[in-house]
């Protein structure tokens, strides 16, 4: 790329490779160095004095507020989220959900939280902003007429989330953010797990779009960060509020986060396409209940995703029928090639057995499509390995379950 700001007619792949490499934070070479400051020097007085403390983004300034190096990050973030105005950096996905909590809620308002958000999200209304007067309310996404009914005039911002934390249902976000902007209330979507490549959520109705880099974006299992992305006039209130939470992101891990985010789409496209040629497969087996992937044809939430997304990821979960949860745990253990671990986004495959009704009060599981016994649930991470390898490990492992 020659010019300096990638053009909006491009395709995705083609602004990914450009987005954030402005000449002047890069240089001569094709990446951002890595600007290792807390303090930033001033040739003289007069340029200290001028430095304007009102907004120095993207400008020389003092550590908290970045260098080239985390500049072109939030700069190349914007750039892939259609009508963005700019994007905050934050230590981690849950800082960066922290952060956007604290800039729209104040004590004596509701926040209206999706039953089947992340489970920290769901933790950190019950903790954090209870603890600061702020009332978390749940809702089930699926539910419509309950969600609108739980609106009051003291709700100012919705926690959406789709597809589910853990269950994967999928709901009618567009719907559900007109619904907030009806109601006054500021809606906030948690991205993470497609992104503006397979979601661009503001275009889709949101006020802001957060997304844990830590997985995805970030791609190799090796760096911890978050952000938010949103218009002008709440993108300068997010700005401004991170400075006063005081929080900062290394710029060598911003370096990894750049790095990661030049191969996102096509580690996405492979991870969604194997995922789903493995969801196809465990589908047909005797021994699964209910697969739940929004990619599948067939599976719950299927039309909406294929209506509202243009893509989507390796993440998916599955139901046991019948079993136990110790069968399922052999089943796991079982996993050649499958770490066990929180987390997903990286290169490398990964299992966790579930057990989603510790984490809801309002949404029931095992889910209305599954019966009673059929409760033993496993989510999948699909990495970069070869799918017929995955399948092969998958089977093996479906022979400690049976036993
Ligand atoms: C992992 C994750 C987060 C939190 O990100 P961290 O960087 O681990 O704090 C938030 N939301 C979703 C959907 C996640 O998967």
């Amino acid at each position: 790329m020659k010019t300096d700001q990638p053009a909006d007619h491009l395709a995705d792949a083609t602004r990914i490779v450009n987005a954030g490499r402005r000449s002047e934070w890069t240089g001569p070479v094709v990446n951002p160095p890595v600007w290792r400051a807390s303090t930033h020097l001033y040739p003289d007085t007069a340029a200290l004095f001028a430095g304007g403390r009102e907004n120095a983004d993207g400008r020389f300034f003092y550590g908290r507020r970045g260098a080239p190096t985390q500049w072109a990050l939030a700069d190349a973030l914007t750039a892939l989220e259609p009508g963005a105005a700019g994007t905050v950096l934050y230590p981690s996905g849950v800082a960066a959900i922290a952060g956007v909590m604290l800039t729209v809620l104040k004590p004596g308002d509701v926040v209206l939280i999706s039953d089947n958000a992340y489970d920290p999200s769901r933790a950190m209304g019950k903790g954090l902003l209870a603890d600061f007067g702020i009332e978390p309310r749940f809702f089930d996404p699926l539910d419509f007429a309950g969600y609108q009914a739980a609106f009051c005039d003291r709700t100012r911002a919705v926690l959406l989330e789709a597809p589910g934390s853990l269950s994967m249902e999928m709901a009618d976000l567009p719907a559900l953010a007109r619904m907030a902007r009806e109601k006054g209330a500021i809606a906030i979507m948690d991205n993470t797990w497609a992104g503006p490549l397979g979601f661009p959520a503001l275009q889709r109705g949101m006020d802001v779009s957060i997304m844990a880099l830590t997985k995805h974006v970030g791609g190799h299992s090796d760096l911890m960060m978050g952000s938010a992305s949103a218009g002008p006039a709440l993108y300068e209130r997010l700005r401004q509020r991170s400075q006063q939470l005081g929080n900062v992101v290394s710029p060598d891990d911003a370096a990894l986060a750049l790095r990661g985010l030049r191969t996102l789409h096509l580690r996405l496209r492979h991870e969604a396409d194997s995922a789903l040629t493995i969801a196809q497969w465990l589908a047909s087996r005797e021994e699964v209940a209910q697969v739940l992937c929004p990619m599948l044809p067939g599976a719950p939430g299927h039309d909406i995703w294929k209506r509202d997304f243009t893509g989507g990821c390796g993440l998916f979960s599955f139901v046991f029928k019948g079993g136990s949860a110790s069968a399922r745990n052999r089943f796991v253990d079982a996993l050649r090639l499958f770490g066990i671990g929180f987390s997903w986004g990286g290169f490398e495959s990964l299992a966790l057995p579930i057990e989603p009704s510790g984490y809801r009060s309002r949404m029931p599981w095992p889910p209305a499509v599954c019966s009673a016994d059929d409760r033993h649930g496993v989510r999948l991470a699909i990495g970069l390995e070869d799918p017929a390898d995955l399948i092969a490990d998958i089977e093996q492992a479906l022979a400690a379950w049976r036993e």
